[in-house]
């Protein structure tokens, strides 16, 4: 049964005060969205911090935007959603904020697209970067469905950051997921770089994807011309056709993973994890993922 308009509302407000708290908004920015029915949207209203919202403050309109009730006017980035629910019928919930770490990534231009994290590759697979677009105009949507079609999370260049989820929680979730991601890879990358899981690996976790059901627009390639840069249709994630070198280098034989068969206790930075110790790994990962998903 869909939750009651009453309830989304709710829901909404919630939704703000986790975006403020977390500090992926700022005073007034932001903007919320979930489908009431097939024609209908409750939408967040402009000039009002996501913090401090009420349900009453809400906008209803239609597909194209117009208001049909509220004491307020949705935000003009509005258009954003709507080109997100035209692109992607079975997207319920849209959440734009501009978290620090994500819209630093979209300010500096660098994708969140390398395979440095397996929970990553299960849930949002690669976050691209939407074209730099004048917020509030038509061209930013444009820049939106390029990507939407296969991605649930957009970096928006010099500007923030979006999600889109099945329900509320599952937009909002995948802010958070974002964010962290953007942090740990920053912290990764002031350490020395990440090691990157291979493609090889990438390409059993893709087919653990498949096997779990984790809902996603599109698959993930590893090829960034498949990815294409009009109406994408795979989810391109940056993989090495083998492991990276890693920065600590691998002890001698001791407790926990056999490390370094090699002569001298190293084989290339490589580290040994019998089938036991890897399947726990991954059921843990999957765990993680299918908790929100
Ligand atoms: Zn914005």
């Amino acid at each position: 049964m869909l939750p009651r308009e009453e309830e989304l509302r709710a829901l909404i407000c919630e939704v703000g005060r986790r975006v403020y708290a977390r500090g992926y908004v700022a005073s007034n920015d932001g903007n919320i969205s979930v489908r009431l029915d097939d024609h209908h949207l409750l939408a967040t209203p402009k000039s009002v911090s996501k913090g401090f919202m009420t349900p009453d403050m809400m906008v209803v309109t239609d597909m194209q935007g117009r208001k049909v009730s509220g004491h307020r006017d949705a935000s003009t980035e509005l258009k954003m959603h709507l080109a997100v629910y035209e692109m992607r019928p079975d997207v319920r919930a849209v959440v734009h904020a501009h978290p620090p770490l994500s819209t630093g990534f979209a300010v500096a231009g660098v994708p969140l697209n390398k395979s440095s994290l397996a929970e990553i590759i299960f849930s949002l697979g690669s976050v691209p970067i939407a074209e730099y677009a004048t917020p509030s105009t038509q061209e930013l949507p444009d820049a939106v469905k390029k990507y939407i079609t296969a991605h649930d999370g957009l970096l928006l260049a010099n500007h923030g950051a979006l999600t889109a989820g099945q329900d509320l929680m599952n937009a909002y979730y995948k802010m958070e997921t974002m964010e962290h991601f953007a942090q740990i890879t920053l912290v990764a990358r002031q350490l020395g770089g990440e090691n990157l899981i291979s493609r090889q690996e990438v390409d059993r976790l893709q087919g653990l994807r498949d096997f779990y059901g984790i809902k996603s627009p599109a698959p993930i390639c590893t090829d960034p011309a498949l990815a294409g840069s009009d109406g994408a249709t795979c989810q391109f994630v940056d993989a090495p056709s083998s492991d990276g070198p890693r920065i600590v280098p691998p002890a001698g034989p001791g407790p926990g993973p056999a490390r370094g068969a090699g002569p001298g206790g190293g084989d290339g930075g490589e580290i040994r994890l019998t089938y036991r110790e890897l399947a726990a790994l991954i059921a843990d990962a999957v765990r993680q993922v299918t908790r929100d998903v």
